[in-house]
């Protein structure tokens, strides 16, 4: 099965530091193993969703935030079976490689891709797309047999970044705020259904979810933005799996204790 699982969905600093929603990351298995912005606790919940952090391929960060880059080096270190072996893939934006000791890039190959620049892992085409207003850094286009994911990171709303997102079968979108919020740094609600509503994915998921996010209800906000685009939207969860090719979803909330 090629599917994408949310170790975490939570954004901004207070939802992190509560852990109101984790703060993990984003692991894609297409037979190739990547795992996408590990922030605080991914290794923890690497565990706890039952993903086998040394089968990992890639760890690839998009910007120099915490909530992306804060367990980049436990992954590698759990990817490379300790920094035995020097394996995998580290992807990182330009601004967030220097949070990244030498040491841990010595254990990986490292990328440093431009926006518009092209990376493989293994049998998958990345594409590092641009970000508008948020740090210089990158998203995240993944060609694969079972269609295009697309990935947003944090970006404020530009039209310029549609080009990048079309033709996704899957398109994920970090959306901080709810309609009532606006920042130019970031998305909300309303800047979601514009983009949405324009790429028309197959699904369109949205995540990365802020305290007035969560205060709102992000259920509600993705059924705002499916009805205003047509659009099939959901609300991540933590522990959610989505099946890339059926896009069927599965949830797994497991307890920390006995895994
Ligand atoms: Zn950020």
């Amino acid at each position: 099965m090629h599917s994408l699982t949310f170790l975490g969905t939570g954004g901004g600093r207070f939802v992190l530091l509560s852990q109101r929603r984790y703060s993990g990351g984003i692991w894609l298995d297409f037979g190739t193993k990547i795992l996408l912005d590990p922030g605080p606790g991914a290794l923890v919940r690497a565990h706890q969703f039952k993903k086998k952090p040394q089968e990992l391929d890639a760890v690839l960060v998009s910007h120099k935030h915490l909530d992306h880059y804060n367990d980049a080096e436990v992954m590698i270190e759990a990817m490379t079976y300790g920094t035995k072996k020097k394996k995998g893939i580290l992807a990182i934006n330009k601004n967030a490689l220097e949070y990244i000791s030498e040491y841990h890039q010595k254990a990986v190959t490292v990328i440093v891709p431009k926006p518009g620049e092209v990376f493989t892992v293994e049998n998958i085409k990345v594409k590092a797309l641009p970000t508008f207003k948020h740090e210089e850094g990158i998203g995240f286009r993944f060609i694969t047999e079972a269609g295009v994911l697309t990935y947003s990171s944090d970006t404020g709303y530009s039209e310029k970044l549609i080009y990048g997102y079309k033709d996704s079968k899957i398109l994920l979108l970090n959306v901080i705020f709810p309609r009532t919020k606006a920042l130019e740094s970031h998305l909300n609600t309303e800047d979601a259904a514009r983009i949405i509503g324009d790429v028309k994915p197959e699904l369109a998921i949205i995540q990365h979810f802020g305290t007035a996010m969560l205060n709102a209800g992000p259920e509600k906000e993705a059924a705002f933005i499916e009805e205003k685009t047509g659009v099939k939207t959901m609300a991540a969860r933590d522990g959610m799996t989505v099946d890339v090719e059926t896009l069927r979803t599965e949830e797994r909330q497991l307890r920390l204790s006995g895994f």
